[in-house]
């Protein structure tokens, strides 16, 4: 099959490898109907991961199950299915606490840029839907319920958004967008999100963001206190993983509050003397995708959230790499990919 591959910084390919098959009978294969790269893939992407050259990379997709293992019981051929980035059995002490994203059997979606993509644990880890068919804006919406809106609905989770009150939101990459949709399905008052780029600051404000705040440091630390009049942010989402955005969310954080983090940490320091002083807390992580897709999928089909907004580019899967492109150097927000 085909499938993207990561060679070295900046050396994205889409190159021939062996398709995937059910190995095991919790396996199922996958014939992705879209994929898409993830602010995640740019870690790599940049060097600031160890890179396996020739590796496939991407785990978000959606598809049509194509085989089934013995074990898998609730899911046969011709479904349509949205595929959790993180696979988990459903049945172990963590899934049944609600932490799917660290199953004792976790799995990973590791060719969701691809024609096929294997899912480790796929009884407890699929989730099936209409198929969208030629619906675009519906696909794009349920590609999203992959990794980045249930991944911006925990941040808003693990932030301990409420009805009322104050939400900041660092970080307008797509999750951080669906951070401010998050945060305002669950009833904040003023949802801030900090971010300089127009056209994100436009979706954000779709999503139901009150307020946007522009500047960034000292000044966007200035800007959420003039908002919350010197009080600090009820809860602050923390949606991009550098020293820079977790320094501000603690700066914006009021005492007592949580900070809700869900970029994968790079190089960050935590100011835990500010937290003592504080009493700010830090929660959050991998998001248990699969444990919040029975509260998601319902709003994206009744309409009520629209996170496939985020997606702002199409590509076929030939041009993943002018993709990694776009959204390396900003000119896109997410970009789909279609087999
Ligand atoms: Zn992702
Ligand atoms: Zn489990």
């Amino acid at each position: 099959m085909r499938a993207t591959t990561i060679h070295a910084a900046r050396d994205i390919r889409l190159t021939d490898v062996a398709t995937p098959t059910v190995a095991s009978p919790t396996d199922a294969v996958v014939k992705v109907v879209a994929g898409c790269i993830c602010g995640s893939d740019l870690w790599p992407y940049r060097g600031e991961n160890p890179i396996d050259a020739g590796q496939t990379i991407g785990h978000e997709c959606v598809g049509v199950v194509e085989e089934v293992g013995t074990e898998v019981t609730s899911f046969a051929p011709g479904d349509f299915v949205i595929v959790p980035f993180c696979h988990s059995d459903n049945t172990c002490p963590h899934c049944r606490a609600g932490m799917t994203s660290a199953c004792q059997n976790a799995g990973f979606t590791v060719s969701g840029q691809a024609e096929y993509s294997l899912v480790n644990q796929a009884e407890g880890s699929l989730y099936r839907a209409e198929a969208p068919g030629d619906d675009e804006a519906a696909l794009k919406s349920l590609l999203a319920l992959t990794d980045v809106m249930p991944t911006g609905w925990h941040a808003a989770v693990a932030a301990g958004v409420r009805p009322g009150g104050t939400a900041v939101v660092v970080g307008d990459g797509a999750v951080g967008l669906c951070g401010v949709l998050a945060a305002s399905v669950m009833g904040a008052e003023k949802v801030v999100a900090m971010s300089r780029h127009e056209p994100r600051q436009e979706i954000a404000r779709a999503f139901g963001a009150t307020h946007v705040v522009a500047e960034r440091g000292q000044a966007g630390e200035d800007a959420i206190a003039e908002l919350t009049e010197g009080v600090g942010a009820d809860a602050v989402l923390e949606c991009v993983g550098t020293d820079q955005s977790m320094r501000t969310a603690f700066a914006v954080a009021r005492p007592g509050s949580t900070v809700g983090f869900v970029g994968v940490p790079h190089g960050v320091e935590l100011p835990l003397r500010r937290m003592f002083q504080k009493n700010v807390g830090l929660r959050g992580g991998m998001a248990p995708v699969r444990a919040y897709l029975d509260d998601l999928l319902p709003k994206v089909l009744d309409g009520s959230i629209n996170p496939g907004l985020v997606f702002d580019a199409v590509r076929p899967l030939e041009e993943v790499a002018d993709g990694y492109r776009d959204m390396d150097e900003r000119r896109a927000i997410k970009v789909m990919l279609r087999p």
